[in-house]
Order: C-alpha cells, then structure tokens, then sequence
C-alpha cells in the first residue's frame, strides 16, 4: 500500500504517497488509539460523488469525541479534503480512510499534549467480500471471540483498536474456509461482522441486532431507510445466532461490503442457500442510489467537482 503513486492529505497537505509517513514512536501505532473512517466515491452520470460524507464526518468527529481527542480540523475543511483527495487523484470511484491519529512527542499510556494528525488516503478498491461474494452469497462462521463489552472500548467510536477483535475473528474465519466471521456480544445474542452490520429477513419482515456492541453503521442506515422507501418493516431486536440459522435471508452491510448476501452460517444454510429476492432487491436499489440514479437520494451524494 505505501508504494504507489497518487496524494494523501496529510495535517493539510496534499503529500506525495510514498512521503505519507509517521515516526515507529507514534503512540496510535502502540496504544491502538486512532480514530477512522472508510468512505467510497462512486461514478455518477454527474460526476464522481462521495456517498453519504457529512454522515461519516460526523461520526469520525463523534469517534474523536467518545475519546476526548482534539480534532484540529472543522467537519468542513475535512469534508473539502476528502473531496479534494478524491480528485487529485483521478479517482473515477474508490475508497477513503480518513484517519486521526496521535504523534510521536512522547510515549506513555496518557494521550495528554501529544499532537492530533490527520490523514487521508484515497484508492480504487472493488467488493471488498467478492464479486461472487455480492451475486451468491457468503459463508460466515460464529466466531469463538467476543466482540468488546459495551463498556470496554466504546461501540460509538470507530475506532482502532477494536479492530484487533475484528481481526482475531476474520483470521479464524479464513483460517476454517469462511468468508467472515460473526461476532456475538458477552451476552451471546449477534453484534456484527468483523467489518460489517448484519441484518436478516424473515417472513418478509426486516431484522437488525440492536446496535449495543455494534457499530452504528452508515450503510446499514441507509438500507433500512430503502427498505422503508420500499413498503417494508424494519424491526431492531436482539437477535440470537439460530435466528440467523432459521432466516429466509442474511446479509451484511457495510461501506467496504456495500450489500453482501450471506448463504450460510455455522454450516447451516440460510434459506435457498443464495441471495434471497429482498436482499437483491435492496442491494440493486443501492447500487443505482450510490450511482446517482435514485433522485429522492440526491443529498446523499456529495460531487466531488
Ligand atoms: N461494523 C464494523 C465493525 C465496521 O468496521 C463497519 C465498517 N465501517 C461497519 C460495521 C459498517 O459501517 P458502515 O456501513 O458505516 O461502513
């Protein structure tokens, strides 16, 4: 990743690449203290548009705040910046990671006079679970580790080092011959993907894990928003792994995801055992808002011209 061409805004300069660095002594890099986020453009008939980037802002700004670190840039100016960075590097679509991050001043466990970075980085990345992935559907496995207490590390923020707990569960996955992993939270009732939101359909009813160890995710905002444009219901409840098992549909959502249907999980398959008719349904609803071709979302899409 650190050998490529292109820019990355780095504490408010567009930086060449391969000059984006950081000292071995940043604390984020030993504490695991940094806040991100991960936003996609895509290619509109108008231009290329950043989806939903003043929500992502937002919580990159309430991430900051869950942690008391001192954003040293207005939700404005990082907004121009992202969109700049999209441009300068001729980026017909692609991926954002936006990430604020503690210096190298001096080590030792309180963040407390060490200066706040921001950096962002643009790129093209396709479906991040697989093209095969998007049209069949996945194969997910109930992962041995928990995801964090929701008075550990603060479900609010996106923040990084959650993700050793993302990672500890997605190599498990891969490692057994899944496509990803599911966490459960202490209690045992379904949280969410190691990177992703998970929401079911049965009897034609939508079903999501209340968001308590789960990140409040974007995308999956955004999809019960289309399934209530579409007529249907959308209901929050605890969920337990075998309501997975027994749901006619499974998928996961997420910016890098986008709408990934699931087939199986545990080795149980979730209903036909491929992408059930509401998930395609609302996966090709997103594809053509993302896209620009869904007016009544227009304020969605930020253009990046
Ligand atoms: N949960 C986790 C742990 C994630 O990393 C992500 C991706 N940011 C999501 C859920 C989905 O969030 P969003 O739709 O906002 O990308």
């Amino acid at each position: 990743m650190s050998d490529r061409d292109g820019l990355i805004w780095y504490d408010g300069k567009l930086v060449p690449w391969r000059e984006a660095n950081t000292h071995v002594l940043t604390h984020s890099l030993h504490y695991g203290l940094a806040v991100f986020e991960g936003l996609r453009a895509y290619k509109t008939a108008s231009g290329t548009a950043i989806f939903r980037l003043r929500e992502h802002t937002e919580r990159l700004f309430t991430s900051a705040h869950i942690y008391r670190m001192d954003m040293p840039w207005d939700r404005e100016t990082l907004m121009e910046a992202q969109k700049e960075v999209v441009r300068v590097n001729n980026l017909e679509s692609g991926y954002l990671r936006p990430i604020a991050f503690y210096g190298s001043e001096k080590m030792g466990i309180s963040p407390r006079g060490l200066k706040v970075h921001v950096a962002i980085a643009a790129w093209p990345w396709g479906a991040y679970l697989g093209a095969d992935g998007m049209e069949k559907g996945i194969r997910i496995r109930t992962s041995s580790y928990t995801r964090h207490h929701i008075n550990a590390t603060m479900p609010r923020a996106k923040l990084a080092a959650t993700y050793a707990n993302s990672i500890l569960a997605n190599m498990e996955a891969i490692d057994d011959g899944y496509d990803e992993a599911l966490l459960l939270d202490v209690e045992g009732f379904v949280a969410e993907g190691a990177g992703e939101n998970l929401l079911i359909v049965k009897d034609g009813v939508i079903y999501e894990p209340e968001i308590a160890s789960a990140l409040s995710g974007i995308t999956r905002a955004t999809i019960i928003a289309l399934a209530r444009d579409l007529g249907l219901t959308v209901i929050s409840k605890r969920l337990t792994r075998d309501d997975i098992y027994i749901a006619d549909e499974a998928f996961f959502t997420g910016t890098a995801a986008e709408v990934t249907p699931i087939r199986e999980l545990d080795r149980r398959q979730i209903g036909a055992g491929r992408r059930g008719p509401i998930t395609e349904k609302l996966q090709s609803l997103f594809f053509d808002v993302v896209n620009g071709k869904v007016p009544a979302h227009a304020d969605w899409l930020t253009p990046v011209a």
